[in-house]
């Protein structure tokens, strides 16, 4: 296969976005079970050179370079225009990598590696002087997964290296669920990107410190508090997570503190028995004075609005598939030119935590209540 330069819609950049593109970006599909050896390969030798390459990964893509390497960190800073205090999550394919960034690994963190890694869990722990400051923001913790797509274990696991690798979108951006997210956000700033197709989770992992007792969720994800507290008792919840920022509380995870999977439109949320009629009423008056007005549906209520746009991210009886969905359509908004989204809402327990909190972001925490 001949690598292939990234062409996609570059015509939607704003003038910020289409700085500093400095190189070709190869693409290049591959298998998302069984990834072509060859490919991982070169993908590996761009992360071992310094360089950095986006890959799928079960939550959403990651950008990876090297966790161990000082500048290859500060160039994931760069390329994402992400601010240097937001720290990076460390990748790993296999558990002997661990003991070498980590200095203590308690009960709690071992049972939950046992019953979730490999998964879309995230454990902070104190760390070694191996991992850089560039890597965790200076903070004395870092923060580590183990991924169970087969790409990104192949992918680090030949790269023989701890992979750093934050969300492969700009900073402020919703995460990117599918290559083409990464390209938009990325292209002509990256060494390579692997399109591995559509991610299956969709949102980012769940983050939990283990580092404390009882262990504390900083970041809400596919693995949810539920599914925790059977194995290491009681759980916390950052109650940062679901607030809004000017209320004083700061998120524990320096990066959940700033505005986060916001489309280019204002996006409202909408609760109630009342949804459609609220959403219709609103949304005919947004036309009037010339908006293009989207929804964000599920498919039990998605016939009943009126709007220029209704996407639905799925059943309200399927939480994952919701979740798997919610970035696709907040960028697909965008793609459309959508002024005004109005979004319905989800219950804040299970699998419904990790939706809300990233709506309420991308909303601004702008409710409508009637
Ligand atoms: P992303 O890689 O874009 O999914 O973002 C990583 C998230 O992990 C951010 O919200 C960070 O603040 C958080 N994080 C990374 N390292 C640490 C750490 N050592 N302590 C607390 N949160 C962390
Ligand atoms: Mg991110």
């Amino acid at each position: 296969m001949t690598p292939v330069p990234v062409a996609a819609e570059k015509n939607t950049k704003n003038a910020a976005e289409q700085t500093c593109n400095l190189m070709d970006t190869i693409l290049r599909k591959v298998d998302p079970q069984q990834p072509d050896a060859a490919v991982i390969r070169q993908a590996a030798d761009i992360l071992r050179a310094g360089g950095l390459v986006a890959f799928p990964t079960e939550t959403v893509y990651g950008l990876g370079g090297n966790g161990l390497d000082p500048e290859a960190c500060r160039s994931i800073y760069l390329a994402k225009g992400r601010p240097s205090d937001n720290p990076l999550i460390l990748h790993i394919s296999q558990l002997s990598e661990l003991r070498p960034i980590v200095r203590e690994i308690s009960q709690t963190a071992q049972v939950l590696m046992e019953a979730f890694w490999p998964g879309p869990l995230t454990l902070i722990f104190p760390k070694t002087d191996i991992v850089p400051d560039a890597a965790t923001g200076g903070l004395d913790t870092v923060a580590v997964r183990f991924p169970s797509h087969p790409v990104a274990m192949a992918l680090i696991r030949a790269a023989g290296l701890p992979i750093a690798a934050p969300s492969a979108n700009l900073s402020g951006k919703p995460s990117p669920t599918r290559a083409a997210h990464v390209a938009m956000d990325l292209d002509g700033k990256i060494g390579m990107i692997l399109d591995g197709g559509a991610a299956e989770w969709g949102l980012e992992s769940t983050i939990v410190d283990v580092s404390v007792t009882p262990p504390m969720i900083l970041r809400p994800g596919a693995i949810t508090k539920e599914m925790m507290e059977p194995l290491v008792g009681k759980v916390d919840v950052d109650p940062a997570i679901l607030q809004k920022p000017e209320e004083g509380m700061q998120p524990k995870a320096p990066g959940m503190k700033y505005t986060h999977y916001a489309p280019k439109a204002e996006v409202y949320l909408v609760r109630g028995e009342q949804t459609c009629e609220i959403i219709n009423r609103l949304a005919k008056k947004e036309q009037e004075m010339g908006r293009k007005v989207g929804v964000l549906a599920t498919d039990e209520r998605r016939r009943g609005y009126e709007a220029d746009i209704v996407l639905s991210v799925g059943s309200r009886n399927c939480l994952e598939e919701v979740g798997a969905n919610l970035f696709w359509a907040l960028r697909e908004f965008d793609r459309l030119s959508i002024d005004t989204v109005y979004a319905e809402t989800f219950p804040i327990d299970g699998e419904g935590m990790a939706i809300m909190n990233r709506l309420q972001k991308s909303a601004g925490y702008r409710w409508i209540e009637e």
